[in-house]
């Protein structure tokens, strides 16, 4: 294993990293630094959570030259969420160098961004129509740039940003350096490479050897009528403290995120129909840990980094097996571990087979406990809640009311009200959920997926033509 400062960095970037809490590179890291310092190009295949932003963030950073003012890195991610979150990560290692990092997306004030382009950052993330605008408006210039990152390229490429990538790259100098990040490598993004990208060296992490081996896989098999009541018999049961569910559609996470909070559990739905205030709120409150359910398409979760994410629930089995992976890729990161469970109907367990393959993992088969079981649970937390407010408080000032009551009632009687008064009952409330069938065409991923996410995708509508067509000739066919 190469320690940070074995690799060529510079102090202020080694003491950035040491403040981040990175004590050793991660697999993709150390094979990308190294190379990536020398100038070479460079794809690098690993799967989520793995710490590709580092890896392409280290080099970047020591690459700025701070006597210039322009702009000479350039990061493109496919969503807003992202774009900021790279941009923090960045910020954090540029943080002893002082290298400035903005990100630029669509829904935010363009004015406001230009203002802050004003202040000279050296680097931007940003979303790839967004940042055409400014292109086109001549507010960033990237005739200065030297690097230039793909991040999560294949998920781009899904959204239907292929020509706008082109677009930017034709306009960033051609003796630049180029990195690719990705999950998954489709014929598309080596063709992408072979066009722009200068011998590129390939890094390929094997998948087993990364977050997957920390989350134990579950499944549990029920018609579809029944799975929302087997779900939150599992929640009562499991308790999670921070969990991400995923639903197959935008109707879907709507549904399931209001018949949540109608049972009671600390629910909110995120997708891409949601305004970017909305979006942003939900998961301030999730990392906060004031909503302790986000329930969320692929799209909307895709590529966040969000620390301490304990379970993952497919509500819906996910369509395809890079879903599958990328979905668990939520919990168990950073060598922490992960519980995630896939809700599968009897015709859909042909998917879940297709997932195992792929994946070489088993996943195990649950039963659907019980009311029972699932009060019994919550009913555990419960008796957890109390012996630790007994072990660990301070409760002197409640013991006189306690020995008045115990002069009355027996002690076994108040113990038991105690226990119903913090026990999470499950709350019986009918709730009914549109059904939603997988997707019958067995399409590759590529061009099913392509058209109608570049439908939805906020950041393409209302987009100049000749990019605005394809989706049109598509109209008929179902969002996903
Ligand atoms: P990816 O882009 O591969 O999905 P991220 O770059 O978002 O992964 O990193 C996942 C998490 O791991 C982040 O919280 C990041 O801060 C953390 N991380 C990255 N590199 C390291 C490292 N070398 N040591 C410890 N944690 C790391
Ligand atoms: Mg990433």
């Amino acid at each position: 294993m190469l320690s940070f400062s074995e690799m060529g960095l510079s102090a202020q970037v080694i003491k950035a990293v040491a403040s981040m809490g990175f004590e050793e590179a991660t697999p993709i890291q150390e094979q990308t630094i190294p190379l990536a310092l020398q100038g070479k190009d460079l794809i690098g295949q690993a799967q989520t959570g793995t710490g590709k932003t580092a890896a392409f963030g280290l080099p970047l950073i020591e690459m700025i030259d701070m006597d210039l003012e322009t702009v000479q890195g350039v990061v493109l991610t496919p969503t807003r969420e992202l774009a900021v979150q790279v941009a923090e990560e960045l910020n954090k290692i540029g943080q002893f160098k002082r290298v400035s990092t903005l990100p630029i997306y669509g829904g935010q004030d363009i004015d406001r961004q230009i203002r802050a382009l004003k202040k000279r950052p050296r680097i931007i993330v940003a979303t790839p129509g967004r940042l055409m605008d400014h292109m086109r408006r001549r507010t960033i210039r990237l005739q200065q740039v030297k690097i230039t990152v793909l991040d999560e390229a294949d998920e781009m490429l899904n959204m239907g940003f292929v020509e706008d990538i082109e677009t930017i790259l034709q306009e960033v100098p051609a003796e630049r350096q180029t990195l690719l990040f990705s999950a998954t490598m489709p014929q598309p993004i080596q063709k992408l490479a072979q066009r722009f990208m200068r011998n590129p060296e390939i890094i390929s992490i094997r998948t087993k050897e990364v977050t997957v081996v920390n989350t134990e896989q579950n499944y549990i098999e029920v018609p579809e009528k029944q799975k929302f009541d087997v779900f939150c018999r599992i929640l009562d049961l499991q308790a999670p403290d921070l969990a991400i569910v995923f639903g197959r559609t935008k109707r879907r996470v709507d549904e399931l995120s209001e018949a949540l909070s109608k049972r009671g559990y600390s629910a909110e739905g995120i997708h891409g129909d949601l305004t970017q205030a909305r979006r942003d709120s939900v998961l301030r409150q999730f990392r906060e840990g004031t909503v302790e359910l986000l329930v969320a398409t692929d799209v909307a979760a895709r590529g966040l980094d969000i620390s301490g994410v304990t379970h993952v629930y497919n509500f819906d089995i996910p369509q395809d097996p890079e879903s599958y992976v990328h979905r668990i890729g939520r919990t168990g990161r950073a060598g922490k571990s992960g519980l995630a469970t896939t809700f599968v109907t009897p015709r859909e367990i042909g998917l879940l087979r297709n997932i195992e393959n792929i994946t070489r993992r088993k996943m195990i088969r649950k039963p659907i406990p019980s009311t029972i079981e699932a009060f019994k649970g919550q009913q555990r937390i419960a008796i957890e809640k109390l012996l630790h407010v007994a072990e660990e408080e301070d409760i002197v000032k409640y013991k006189g009311a306690a020995e008045d009551l115990l002069e009355e009632t027996d002690s076994v009687t108040l113990l038991s009200a105690a226990l119903k008064l913090l026990t999470k009952e499950t709350n019986p409330k009918l709730v009914s959920l549109t059904e939603e069938a997988p997707l019958r065409a067995k399409t590759p991923r590529n061009f099913r997926d392509e058209t109608p996410r570049a439908r939805k995708n906020p950041e393409l509508k209302g987009r100049a033509k000749p990019f605005g067509n394809r989706a049109k000739a598509h109209a008929d066919r179902p969002t996903f």
